[in-house]
C-alpha cells in the first residue's frame, strides 16, 4: 500500500485531459477509501451526483450501495470505492473502449496496485470485463475467481437492481456472502505467507562464501 501513490493518482485524475470525457465534467471522481483496504469496489463511472460532488457512489445507487455494504457487515470507511472511468460520460452513456483503456491504464490499475486489496468486487459488466473478459453478469455474478493473485467477485451493478427490482435479491445474496469470501482470501494469504521461505532463513552471503 502506498498513501503517496494514491494521493498522486487522485491529483493526476483531477487534472486529466487524456480523453474527451474531461470536456464535459464538473469534477473528476478519483475514488476514495483507506489505502490499506482489504476490499475494493469498482463501478462503471460517475453519474450526475458524483460529477457534482467529485465523490463515487453518492447518488441513489450510492445509497443502495451503503445498504448492501451493511449486509456484508462493512461500512464505507472500511473499503475503497472507485470506477472504471473517472469522468461522467455525457447523458450517462456507456463508456467507450478507448476511454476505458486510457483511464484504466493511467489510473485504475495503478490504484489497484497501490492498495493491493485481497478482494476486488466489480459492479456491473464494464468493470467485470476488465478482469474476466468472457464472463456474463447474470450467469457469473457472486462467484469469486482468482485473477493475478486476487479474488475477483463480479456483481450486478446497484443501479441495475434499482431499475429491475427482480435483481435486488440476487445482489443482496451476493453481498451477504462477502464476509465468507474475504475470510477465505485472508486464510489463503496467511497460508501462502507461512509456506514462503522467510528472508532470515537464508544464510548471509559471507557465510555462503565459506563453503
Ligand atoms: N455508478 C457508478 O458506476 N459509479 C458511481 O460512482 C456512481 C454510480
Amino acid at each position: 500500500m502506498s498513501v503517496e501513490e494514491i494521493q498522486l493518482i487522485a491529483q493526476e485524475v483531477r487534472g486529466c485531459t487524456l480523453c474527451g470525457l474531461h470536456a464535459g465534467r464538473t469534477r473528476a471522481v478519483p475514488g476514495e477509501g483507506p489505502v490499506n483496504a482489504k476490499i475494493m469496489f469498482i463501478g462503471e463511472g460517475p453519474g450526475y451526483h458524483e460529477d457534482r460532488q467529485g465523490r463515487p457512489f453518492v447518488g441513489p445507487s450510492g445509497q443502495f450501495l451503503d445498504e448492501l455494504l451493511g449486509l456484508a457487515g462493512l461500512r464505507r470507511a472500511d473499503v475503497f470505492i472507485g470506477n472504471v472511468v473517472k469522468c461522467r460520460p455525457p447523458q450517462n452513456r456507456d463508456p467507450q473502449p478507448e476511454e476505458i483503456a486510457t483511464c484504466t491504464e493511467s489510473y485504475l490499475f495503478r490504484q489497484i496496485a497501490a492498495i493491493d486489496p485481497r478482494v476486488v468486487v466489480t459492479l456491473g459488466r464494464y468493470s467485470m470485463n476488465l478482469f474476466l473478459p468472457g464472463a456474463r453478469i447474470m450467469r457469473d455474478h457472486g462467484q469469486p475467481r482468482k485473477v493475478g493473485g486476487r479474488l475477483i467477485v463480479p456483481m450486478i451493478h446497484p443501479a441495475a437492481a434499482l431499475h429491475r427490482p427482480e435483481n435486488r435479491p440476487l445482489l443482496e445474496a451476493d453481498f451477504s456472502r462477502l464476509p465468507e469470501i474475504l475470510a477465505q482470501a485472508e486464510r489463503e494469504e496467511a497460508e501462502q505467507a507461512a509456506a514462503a521461505p522467510r528472508a532470515d532463513d537464508e544464510p548471509p552471503l559471507e557465510q555462503l562464501s565459506l563453503f
